[in-house]
């Protein structure tokens, strides 16, 4: 089989083009859409503290935009600290697992989809893909999660977890098809586990796991063969590349914060470390801050901002 190398994106970008000269988003991981009281406190004075543009994602997380690039050592440090990593807000890598409260907090479930969801997503965190990749585990057939609109999905059953591949939004918005039914949880991890690497080795860089799905001859029933009879011989070896990705995670800002040469990149001005980039301007709304339209005068910036009526 011939594997693609691997993807490599940075673990935040600039919300209007990859440089680091310009307003930057990213945002912590949530694990299942979960998060406590104090990383909530923990979020929320950073984002005070920085002035950053706050807003509650689809995927149930906390983007924040607006920090500038020698500020984001400073505030991963904060939030390092309060036990948070990065959420690889703009990586082609596992974004979220999205979930619903389940059994646990919901008269309708029937399994416990959070507990799944922070498994599979601290199972995939920083796992590079072709494509962003989303997911979602629901409770129960009415779907809370979205599960079917997800790279893979999952929603549970009286008597275990159905398992949905290949959905997703944006462009051609396209349901899920159901894989396997019924299945126990470690059977579940064992599919997905191999599901990812196969996509992940065998589809174009920026090929989203439907169309991916849609261009694999057999469809749906070779995918089974592959996953499932291991009809390639391959199982083993996809087996074993997911367990190296979970044995070598680490979380990206750590690394960062632990390097001095990395932190050094951290700058907007080689020559003038530390000296904020004055071409970064807001202006606000909603109590927030946002980049200003051509036209509009900036209400913040750097120290050499000239401000125009
Ligand atoms: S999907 Fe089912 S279990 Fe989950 S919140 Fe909705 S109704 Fe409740």
């Amino acid at each position: 089989m011939a594997s693609r190398p691997p993807c490599r994106t940075p673990t935040t970008t600039s919300s209007r083009t990859c440089n680091a000269t310009a307003p930057i988003r990213w945002c912590p991981r949530l694990p299942g859409g979960e998060v406590t009281p104090d990383k909530l406190l923990a979020i929320a004075q950073v984002a005070k503290d920085f002035n950053l543009y706050t807003k509650i994602t689809g995927g149930q997380r906390i983007d924040l935009f607006g920090a500038r690039v020698e500020q984001l050592p400073a505030i991963w440090r904060r939030l390092v600290d309060a036990g948070m990593e990065s959420g690889h807000a703009y990586g082609k890598a596992l974004r979220t697992v999205k979930s619903c409260v389940g059994q646990t907090w919901c008269r309708f479930g029937v399994q416990d989809s959070t507990s799944l969801a922070v498994m599979l997503e601290l199972r995939y965190r920083g796992l590079r893909s072709p494509h962003k990749l989303k997911a979602g585990v629901s409770g129960c057939a009415r779907e809370c999660a979205e599960a079917r609109g997800k790279d893979f999905g999952i929603i549970a059953t009286e008597t275990g977890w159905n398992l949905y591949l290949g959905g997703n939004g944006g462009f051609t918005p396209r349901h899920a098809e159901l894989f396997a039914t019924d299945l126990d949880t470690d059977t579940l991890v064992t599919f997905i586990d191999r599901f990812l690497m196969f996509y992940i080795r065998t589809a174009d860089r920026l090929q989203r796991t439907a169309p991916w799905l849609e261009s694999l001859e057999g469809g749906m029933g070779y995918l089974r063969e592959v996953i499932v009879d291991d009809r390639l011989g391959i199982c083993a070896e996809l087996d074993a590349a997911m367990q190296r990705h979970v044995g070598s995670y680490r979380d990206e800002w750590r690394s960062v914060l632990e390097d001095p040469e990395k932190l050094r990149r951290f700058t907007s001005f080689v020559n003038a470390p530390g000296t904020p980039d004055p071409s970064i301007t807001f202006v606000t709304e909603r109590d927030q801050i946002r980049p200003p339209q051509p036209g509009e005068a900036p209400l913040i910036g750097g120290p050499r901002l000239k401000v125009v009526s």
